[in-house]
């Protein structure tokens, strides 16, 4: 086993200059990890807004460090430079992997993928940061689906260590290869799972959420929930957790989940948590979820 895990990481591209589509929660999460961690990269969205917020977000986390004595104002300084803000795919064709991190829809990500796929060089590694969705059908896009996985971060992406890289139908074990070693290159440890929606973490917390939203149906305070999860010895409860995901977020996902695994996800539609997204309560996001935010 040993000898085919030294083989596979034979096989990984080296990662000199990374581009992360969407500058939303995890967008500017994986800038800050890649560039603190010596990766420079692109971050490119859609909205100039959403840029200087990912920026921000990053440069709160950075002041942090410094604040902590883990890093100096130069290499601060340096990480942000790092990061590199753009609207256009300008200066794609120089990058050796990409990660896509856009709103958690098959037809917006299949569209994205494929738009960036042609501005990309023919051995760039593109990675979807997808929750739920089949790596295998949004490969369906791409003219080169073998350099193409998953590469599933969690939230937030500074703290949380795990990374499930996917392998998807087509993958090969260069885009494996190449997405695992970027991973250690960012300080994660990645497990390589197979493809199915919701991969390994998911299939587990989707039919928590499921849960406890029929509890909440049924008519239990969701605070009284959540400090029962923190009695139990969870850092945050389900209603916390769903504020942190983001609410639009958890609703996507939930609904690739329920298309997948209609036998597990029987949860009563709509739920607490749909009602919150329909009055557009997405979370800390937008300040107010099931708590509100100042
Ligand atoms: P978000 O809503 O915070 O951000 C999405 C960003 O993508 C927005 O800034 C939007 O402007 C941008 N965008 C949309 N279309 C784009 C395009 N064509 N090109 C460039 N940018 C575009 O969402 P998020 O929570 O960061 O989630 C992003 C992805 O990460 C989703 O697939 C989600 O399922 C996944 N994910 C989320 C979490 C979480 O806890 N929030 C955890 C793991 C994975």
């Amino acid at each position: 086993l040993k000898k085919k895990a030294k083989k596979l990481d034979s096989l990984a591209h080296e990662v000199k200059l990374a581009a992360v589509l969407g500058a939303g929660i995890m967008g500017g999460g994986i800038a800050y990890q890649s560039a603190a961690k010596g990766t420079p990269i692109l971050l490119k969205d859609l909205r100039e807004e959403a840029l200087q917020l990912g920026l921000s977000e990053a440069a709160k986390l950075l002041d942090k460090r410094v604040e902590k004595g883990r890093m100096t104002s130069a290499q601060m300084a340096e990480a942000l430079n790092g990061i590199r803000p753009t609207l256009s795919y300008g200066d794609f064709g120089t990058v050796d992997i990409v990660v896509e991190a856009v709103v958690e829809n098959p037809k917006v990500k299949q569209a994205v993928l494929a738009e960036v796929e042609i501005k990309v060089k023919d051995d760039t590694i593109l990675a979807s940061n997808t929750s739920t969705i089949s790596i295998t059908h949004l490969a369906k896009a791409l003219k080169r689906p073998e350099n193409f996985c998953g590469m599933h971060f969690f939230n937030p992406v500074h703290m949380m260590p795990l990374v499930e890289v996917i392998r998807g139908e087509k993958s090969s074990d260069a885009a494996i290869a190449t997405t695992v070693a970027y991973a250690r290159k960012m300080g994660k440890n990645p497990i390589v799972v197979n493809d199915c929606p919701g991969f390994l973490v998911n299939r587990i917390l989707f039919p928590y959420f499921g849960g406890f939203a029929r509890l909440v149906g049924s008519g239990i305070d969701f605070i009284r929930i959540d400090r029962l999860m923190e009695r139990f010895g969870w850092p945050m409860g389900p209603a916390y957790l769903l504020d942190v995901v983001g609410i639009d977020t958890a609703v996507h996902a939930r609904n690739v989940m329920a298309q997948g695994f209609p036998e597990r996800m029987q949860e009563e539609q709509p739920s607490a948590i749909d009602a919150l997204y329909e009055a557009n309560r997405l979370g800390q996001k937008n300040g107010k979820g099931f708590y509100a935010y100042t």
